[in-house]
């Protein structure tokens, strides 16, 4: 047994200093070779039927929200799911959605563990932070599919639209929501209709364009084609995910 993990299945190679020499080069040259950003694992994907291309994972995604708008939620195995998660991740789409304890995606896709990788944050804005994670499932995980979740009655945006309109500055961090926000309120001030619902859809446009914008990652493989990224607005009284643009 090895004296220093307790390991009975095969006992390590004494560690002597040459050997340790030996390991800490050959990872250093590993890392060197290494694609730019983050290298994907080459591993079988854990959850075969979540690699969709982009249009087949937004009809499973709008089809989960059907489910759930209906009532008719899947039943889910998640006892015989951890043992495959537990070697890797390969989610169908990546959800941008507000913190809104009433907006749950993975409830309102009718979907399991593994399947959404969901970034969420107080007016479902793409800040270095929520971009970087995209990147990552895009790049890394494979994800097809990124959909902005923005939704009607958004505290975020409705706090916005106060400060913007009433001149005020918020106590805490929360001016960052604001700065963030300001941009879609802004757009749509002097529109006819309302305005809270008006900013809420244009955040969600805006921030589509932006991560469609997002270089040199997102950007590129939007361009060839290999992800999509789409808006939506949640409706908290049916549950229901409209599409936008
Ligand atoms: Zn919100």
């Amino acid at each position: 047994m090895c004296e220093h993990c307790g390991n009975t299945a095969t006992a390590h190679p004494r560690l002597t200093r040459r050997r340790i020499l030996t390991l800490a080069t050959a990872a250093g040259a590993a890392f060197a070779a290494a694609p730019p950003a983050f290298a994907a694992p080459p591993k079988a994907p854990p959850k075969p039927e979540n690699v969709l291309a982009p249009d087949a994972a937004l009809k499973r995604l709008m089809e989960g929200n059907a489910r759930y708008v209906e009532g008719i939620a899947k039943r889910q195995d998640f006892k015989h799911e951890r043992e495959a998660l537990s070697m890797g991740q390969n989610p169908f789409a990546a959800i941008l959605s507000c913190a809104d304890s009433r907006i749950a995606p993975e409830y309102c896709f009718d979907t399991a563990r593994g399947d959404i990788f969901v970034c969420r944050i107080a007016g479902n804005f793409a800040s270095d932070e929520m971009v970087a994670s995209l990147e990552y499932a895009v790049q890394v995980l494979n994800t097809p599919l990124i959909m902005v979740l923005g939704h009607d009655s958004c505290g975020a945006v409705d706090a916005t639209i106060k400060s913007v309109k009433d001149g005020t500055t918020l106590p805490g961090h929360l001016p960052s929501l604001v700065a963030a926000i300001k941009p879609a309120v802004d757009a749509v001030s002097g529109q006819s209709g309302d305005l809270l619902a008006n900013a809420i859809a244009r955040n969600v446009t805006l921030n589509v364009d932006k991560l469609k914008a997002a270089a040199p990652i997102l950007q590129s493989f939007v361009a060839d084609k290999k992800i999509r990224v789409v808006g939506g607005v949640y409706t908290l009284t049916t549950g229901r995910v409209a599409l936008l643009g």
